[in-house]
């Protein structure tokens, strides 16, 4: 795969041939657009993070199968079937290379690609099944017509053995080497005959997944020795940045412009710390007030964040003043401390309007001794997490369910949850930033406050 600067792919560049669920055994030999390398990967990730969510959340796999088909249609659809299949390509080709550099990204790479595929391959008929496995070239030949027939009261005995009945027999059977699924051989799941299984329709699923996964796994490990050997060196200034950014990028809003629910003002705050910051900033804003002082991760993540809930400059001042001229005194605020208040603001140095931080630069940041930024869900000791859960109002069903994520390190679904179990009312989308976190809030208590009457 080369990538070039904007300019129109040629017609011999399209892959129509290519079908419709690839295994990318090999990048195909195509010249890619340097903002399709970017949007594509982005909009590939959205998917997968889509994927990551439903399964954290316990889906069962037919509720996997719609949300899988859904999130396709919405990010990955086009309305040319060969440029959707480019991109489909693209996007894997991209993300292997963003998800190949640490041992932790490949295995979330990994488990999530095993798990589209496998839901994109369930989702599809039969007969484009057996396609798929044609085009391959997995060594599976499906079994139909007469030899079905005469192998017929076998495979009712195999059916019966599993407490099936014999309706339970399928219309397609696939002849695959015995070696090939010790696991369905072993628990004597299949007919076996002249060295070869029998493998029902309905398990086929799990033997083109496995291979898919296995395949996959190599894959990253040489994409990984290319990354580190060349790749990375020769595209330092183009497609070194990209790559790098792409596996913390954020995929919502930066929250930097003002909506309806994001207006507090100073008098508010204290209430509204309480009634709508997530756990994060409630932790930094107690600590504030408690101690006066907070180091600069703890300024940087709570001064955005209030930035974006609305909170005017002069305002933001006034705030960080009171707090810090208890313990530091006027002058030395002015001269160290209000600066970078102005700065965040975009009103000192490059005049740069800098964004609130969202949940994956948080949960990724590295709090040291003395610091309070961070995630609580997965910087806190389980008993501090647990202490501020209940100071929330948690009960202790609602906590258990938190700490069953946090223990599984889904560190967002956590808060989703607490947000949940706070407001009484379901998130579908969940928490990816502390802002929205804040803006869902208002909604919820907004609608639920009584109009004055006209
Ligand atoms: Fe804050 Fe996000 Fe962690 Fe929630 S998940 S506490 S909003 S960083």
């Amino acid at each position: 795969m080369e990538v070039i600067r904007t300019q129109k792919r040629t017609a011999s560049n399209d892959i129509v041939s290519t079908p419709t669920l690839p295994l990318y055994l090999t990048a195909p030999p195509m010249e890619v657009r340097l903002e399709e390398f970017e949007l594509f990967a982005i909009d590939r990730l959205r998917v997968l993070k889509g994927v990551s969510d439903g399964l954290a959340r316990g889906r069962n796999p037919n509720e996997m199968d719609d949300l899988v088909d859904t999130l396709w249609k919405e990010h990955m659809r086009l309305p040319d079937v060969s440029e959707m299949i480019n991109k489909d390509i693209i996007s894997h080709f991209v993300l292997r290379l963003v998800y190949c550099r640490s041992d932790e990204l490949k295995k979330w790479f990994l488990s999530m690609e095993t798990a589209l595929f496998r839901h994109r391959f369930r989702i599809k008929k039969i007969e484009e099944q057996r396609v798929i496995v044609g085009e391959f070239g997995l060594p599976y030949k499906a079994v139909i017509g007469a030899e079905l027939e005469s192998l017929k009261e076998r495979l009712v005995l195999v059916a019966r053995s599993l407490c099936q009945t014999s309706s339970d027999v399928e219309n397609i059977y696939y002849k695959v080497p015995f070696e090939e699924v010790p696991d369905l051989v072993a628990t004597r799941r299949v007919l076996l005959q002249k060295g070869y299984a029998f493998v029902a329709g309905s398990q086929l699923v799990s033997l083109v997944v496995t291979q898919f996964r296995s395949h996959l796994s190599k894959a990253l490990i040489l994409t990984n020795r290319k990354w580190t050997t060349t790749i990375r060196e020769r595209e330092k200034d183009r497609l070194t940045p990209i790559v790098e950014a792409l596996s913390t990028s954020y995929l919502g809003p930066d929250y930097t412009q003002s909506s309806e629910y994001a207006d507090i003002s100073l008098k508010d705050i204290d209430q509204v710390s309480k009634s709508s910051f997530p756990l994060c900033m409630r932790h930094l804003f107690e600590k504030l007030r408690e101690d006066h002082h907070l180091k600069h991760g703890g300024r940087m993540q709570l001064g955005l964040f209030l930035k974006g809930v609305g909170l005017k400059l002069d305002d933001a001042l006034a705030f960080w003043r009171e707090e810090f001229t208890k313990k530091v005194g006027s002058e030395r605020f002015d001269k160290e401390y209000a600066y970078a208040i102005r700065h965040n603001y975009g009103k000192e140095g490059k005049r740069t309007d800098y964004t609130p931080y969202a949940c994956s630069k948080i949960i990724t940041s590295a709090p040291g001794a003395g610091d309070h930024h961070g995630c609580p869900y997965r910087h806190f000791s389980e008993d501090n997490l647990k202490a501020a859960l209940s100071r929330m109002g948690l009960s202790s069903r609602g906590m258990e369910d938190v700490m069953d994520k946090v223990r599984n390190r889904h560190y967002q679904l956590a808060c989703t949850l607490t947000f949940e179990a706070v407001y009484g009312t379901s998130c579908d989308t969940g928490i990816n930033h502390p802002n929205q976190y804040f803006e869902e809030s208002q909604k919820i208590l907004k609608s639920k406050t009584p109009t004055a009457p006209v």
